[in-house]
């Protein structure tokens, strides 16, 4: 019996999360300091101070860590009203792709790695970045890695080229995916490593322009240039990345889910707002059905997105791996939060177009989130293969 019903504690923490986004974070949007390649550093650390001083930051980093040590039900329901302002995660130091890298450092890190890496970070002291796709290999087929570390001695050796890196520039630690096997069998042969981002060896080619500009430090194209790196750099066992890249993805793609329903929900207020107001042909638009059905499909959208969080969230916290579930989840948020803030573009008319409100930069905010973490075609032919391999397993001879 899955129980829905959030407890006092719960009540009052998404109370004061949602009013320090509206007194705090808020009044900070605008801010010339948020750029095409994401907000500076100087604006992150001014509102992580806030949100230090409001006992909110890093939610979901474990206590001894220096984070709240919220579970994933708690997380959807803060992150939720984080995500109403785009700055909101930034704030609370729970925005991507720090927040799944320091899930990932929690979960497979050693002590002395957690110690250098995951304490800074949850305090919000640096940055970090995950280096996993390829121009011309991984991308939506992970077994296509073409980034290779050979053993020479005891050190490996990184070489290969990335793309869409988010939050390269400006992140101290990068994780970095690379092949220490002739080729990827069964889930095995990729191996995680923890390098240091100013190391020499590393090529920043170009910041990418690309349509959202919410992530710090931007998105980058970088090389590797037989970048040295020592065995204590190894984040779990040799040949396990794809494994723990499922720690961190999963995970990852429900907390972005959560994110952007606070967007979403943003801009249905917007539109919803606007509608109320607004009149033509004689009445508010709302009342109009062509744009009241719009506002219904919103809340269902919006709704039924809360319930996919919920529920992969609730099997998250008892341990079930829930692959299926949030591979489903993401796919239902990603579409109907873009969905959602479609429709309020419509809503506003004209002025839906234009930087007047918030929606028109939410529409290209949410628009990618249909392609990382594993584009919605990607997900469906995943869920469509176990359903087949389920199919098959339970099928009687005849
Ligand atoms: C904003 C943003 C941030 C990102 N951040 C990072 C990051 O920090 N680190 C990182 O490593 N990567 C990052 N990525 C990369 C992201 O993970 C990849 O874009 C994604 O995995 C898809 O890979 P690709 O772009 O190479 O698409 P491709 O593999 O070229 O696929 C193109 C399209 O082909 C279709 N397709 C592919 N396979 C199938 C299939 N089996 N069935 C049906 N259709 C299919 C899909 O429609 C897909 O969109 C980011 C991407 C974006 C847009």
């Amino acid at each position: 019996m899955i129980d829905f019903s959030l407890d006092p504690d719960l009540e009052r923490l998404k109370a004061r999360t949602e009013d320090f986004i509206r007194d705090q974070v808020i009044p900070y949007e605008g801010d010339p300091r948020e750029q095409a390649h994401g907000p500076t550093d100087e604006l992150r650390h001014e509102l992580m101070a806030k949100a230090r001083d409001a006992g909110l930051l890093s939610p979901h980093v474990g206590t001894e860590y220096g984070g709240m040590g919220l579970d994933k039900r708690a997380m959807a329901v803060v992150f939720e009203a984080a995500g109403y302002s785009l700055l909101g995660p930034q704030a609370l130091n729970c925005a991507a792709p720090d927040e799944g890298n320091m899930h990932l450092l929690e979960v497979v890190g050693t002590e002395a790695q957690k110690d250098q890496w995951l304490r800074p970070l949850a305090a919000g002291e640096i940055r970090s970045c995950f280096s996993m796709t390829e121009p011309e290999g991984a991308g939506s087929d992970p077994n296509m890695l073409e980034t290779t570390a050979r053993l020479d001695g005891n050190r490996w050796v990184i070489d290969g080229h990335k793309w869409f890196i988010t939050g390269f520039d400006g992140a101290r630690l990068n994780i970095v995916m690379a092949r220490t096997a002739e080729r990827i069998e069964h889930g095995q042969g990729a191996t995680m490593f923890l390098v240091d981002n100013d190391d020499p060896a590393i090529e920043r080619i170009r910041v990418q322009d690309t349509l959202e500009s919410s992530f710090a430090g931007g998105h980058c194209e970088i090389r590797f240039h037989d970048l040295v790196v020592t065995p204590d750099r190894v984040l779990g066992e040799i040949g396990e990345g794809y494994k723990y890249a499922q720690v961190r993805l999963g995970p990852a793609r429900l907390t972005h889910c959560m994110r952007w329903l606070g967007a979403a929900r943003r801009a249905h207020d917007i539109a919803t707002a606007y509608a109320n107001k607004r009149k033509a042909f004689g009445k508010p638009i709302g009342e109009h059905e062509g744009v009241g059905f719009m506002l219904a499909d919103n809340a269902m959208d919006i709704y039924t997105s809360r319930l996919a969080i919920w529920h992969t969230a609730w099997l998250l916290d008892a341990g079930d791996e829930a692959r299926q579930e949030s591979s489903m989840s993401k796919v239902i948020c990603a579409e109907a939060a873009f969905r959602v803030v479609d429709r309020c573009l419509q809503i506003l008319g004209g002025m839906g177009i234009t930087s007047d409100t918030l929606v028109e930069r939410l529409w290209r905010e949410v628009r990618p989130f249909r392609i990382y973490d594993g584009p919605s075609e990607v997900h469906r032919w995943v869920i469509a293969r176990r359903l087949l391999s389920r199919a098959r397993k339970q099928a009687r001879p005849e």
